[in-house]
């Protein structure tokens, strides 16, 4: 079941600030996908190979298919041929493999550098100081667009406002233009800090 109120609302007050809806759809049916996409909904994200294969296939081609999960080197072939944009690039062997896969399907693959802002360790993503200094272009096949980060899951909103304030201040030194962070716990101060992009699942989707 989703949540088409909260969803009609959320996507006019993003809309206003330009910021981009990702609706997160891991462990969730097709059938609820498919409702959101038929009030309008394109973007949709997911953490697990296997399961965005078998939705895509299932579900309308103009789907954006984002990828936010950890992902093993071995499995990018499987999404290299569509998916839209690959949010958790956290290693530059990953981020080769990427560019491999680019060039067989002749596509340019575009990508967010996963950026390990939180305090739990249990997270993914480079270090701040760690950040690959690239900003691959075309002719590599991959396309650094920006950053992605997850704060940590507090109720302390200083320290998350401090930990989306890294990520803004680590774009801004790259140049890049896309800054993903904000789920549905703290999507709010995300938009008030610069997020571009949120990625919420279980305000619409329901918890899983
Ligand atoms: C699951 C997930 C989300 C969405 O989380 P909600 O709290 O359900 O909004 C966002 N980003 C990533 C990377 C996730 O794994």
């Amino acid at each position: 079941m989703i949540n088409e109120q909260f969803y009609r609302q959320l996507k006019a007050q993003l809309d206003a600030k330009a910021v981009t809806l990702v609706a997160v759809s891991k462990t969730k049916p097709v059938a609820d996908i498919r409702a959101l996409y038929d009030l309008g909904q394109r973007d949709f994200g997911e953490n697990y190979v296997q399961e965005l294969v078998d939705k895509q296939a299932a579900l309308p081609e103009d789907i954006r298919w984002h990828f936010i999960g950890h992902l093993q080197t071995n499995k990018v072939k499987f999404i290299a041929p569509f998916v839209h944009l690959i949010q958790s690039v956290d290693s530059t062997r990953v981020l080769d493999e990427i560019a491999k896969q680019a060039e067989k399907n002749r596509r340019t693959i575009r990508c967010l550098l996963q950026v390990h802002i939180a305090q739990e360790e249990t997270k993914f993503g480079f270090l701040p100081n760690e950040l690959p200094d690239i900003k691959m272009s075309a002719n590599t096949g991959v396309m650094i667009d920006g950053l992605m980060g997850m704060a940590s899951n507090t109720n302390d909103e200083a320290l998350v406002r401090q930990e989306f304030q890294l990520l803004c201040e680590l774009a801004e030194q790259r140049g890049n233009r896309v800054l993903s962070f904000g789920m549905s716990n703290d999507y709010k101060l995300a938009i008030e800090c610069g997020s571009t992009m949120v990625r919420i699942g279980s305000l619409l989707f329901g918890n899983r």
